[in-house]
């Protein structure tokens, strides 16, 4: 049954409910500024796709990712953020207040924070998902102290590859990067860390086609075709990190928001981007640091920011 168009109007929208968006509600919410935080489909963010998350401080013995999700949306809400579900259709930048489009609800609002995040590529294989968080994973500086001693390996050829490839070889036994072809397309100067580096070795023009075992529901080994020559092989090892890319989910604000080359929201003095009172959070703006701490401090930086705004101009 479909109802009629309905406006809702706000001071504050949040778009996005990972650690930034939450923190950002969480401050404007306990500023009386009644936020309304929109969650798309991916609710949560990527600590959703995590388990155990070590290095959120003030939890000694760790927490788990959708445990930790559930924290923060319950501490935004007891400040009296609302929180509603759905994926924002369109938004109208062009004027305040701002528009944003859901279903046939428009919400406008005075101030409004994106915090749309980025999501990690995948490789598609579908058992690459089914395996998050047991065995494979995107992400090392979060996952990488379970493989202690064990023998991973890294798929990609950039710098975040190399990256993870670096850390990783600090815990494991061995790390194996696996790229798609025989040149690297990280920097120079990750290239030769890694290159030097003993314990990574290198497989070139190579495909990972299968990861095993999701009937274990472990990671055992990997099925390998050589894209050059079609030799198919399997690796044994006991994690795989995926570091093929990231996407910001930036689609919406294309054409109206400064992005970068890679797509990302450009930010200034902190959360700002280039329209006033509207601001950015978390890793939809971030593609260095992607830490859900520091995803939070943006996030409580944006917010404070678009309390000022919302007092300058009178609100
Ligand atoms: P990236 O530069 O786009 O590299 C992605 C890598 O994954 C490439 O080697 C690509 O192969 C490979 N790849 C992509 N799709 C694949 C698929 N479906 N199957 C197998 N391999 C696939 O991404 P990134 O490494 O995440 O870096 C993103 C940006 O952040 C870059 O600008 C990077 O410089 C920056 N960054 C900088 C640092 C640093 O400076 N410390 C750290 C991390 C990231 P091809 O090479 O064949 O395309």
């Amino acid at each position: 049954m479909s109802g009629p168009a309905t406006s809702h109007d706000h001071q504050v929208v949040v778009i996005g409910s990972g650690p930034a968006g939450l923190t950002a509600a969480l401050y404007t919410a306990r500023a009386n500024l009644a936020p309304l935080v929109i969650e798309g489909v991916e609710a949560g963010g990527q600590l959703m796709l995590t388990t155990m998350v070590e290095n959120w401080p003030g939890y000694r013995d760790g927490i788990l990712g959708p445990d930790l999700m559930t924290e923060l949306r319950a501490q935004a809400e007891r400040f009296g953020a609302q929180i509603i579900q759905g994926d924002v259709a369109s938004l109208d930048l062009s004027a305040r207040p701002f528009r944003i489009q859901l279903g046939k609800v428009t919400h406008t609002a005075q101030a409004l924070i994106i915090a749309t995040g980025a999501s990690a590529k995948w490789l598609d294989l579908g058992v690459d998902k089914q395996l998050s968080g047991r065995g494979v994973s995107t992400c090392a500086t979060c996952d990488g102290f379970f493989f202690r001693g064990k023998h991973v390996a890294v798929v990609g050829g950039g710098d975040t590859a190399m990256e993870e490839a670096i850390y990783l070889a600090k815990l494991a036994s061995h790390v194996t990067v696996i790229h798609r072809r025989d040149t690297l397309r990280a920097s120079k100067v990750m290239q030769d860390k890694a290159l030097n580096d003993p314990k990574i070795s290198f497989i070139w023009n190579t495909a990972v086609t299968d990861i095993k075992d999701v009937t274990k529901g472990e990671v055992s080994s990997l099925a390998l075709t050589n894209l050059q020559t079609g030799a198919v092989s399997d690796l044994p090892v006991d994690g795989v990190f995926i570091a093929i890319g990231h996407i910001p989910n930036t689609h919406l604000v294309v054409g109206q928001l400064d992005l970068d080359d890679a797509g990302y929201i450009k930010t200034h003095d902190g959360p700002r981007t280039n329209i006033p009172g509207v601001f950015a959070a978390g890793d939809v703006q971030d593609h260095i640091y992607r830490q859900a701490v520091t995803a939070a401090g943006s996030g409580c930086m944006a917010a404070m920011d678009a309390e000022r705004f919302l007092s300058g101009v009178g609100h």
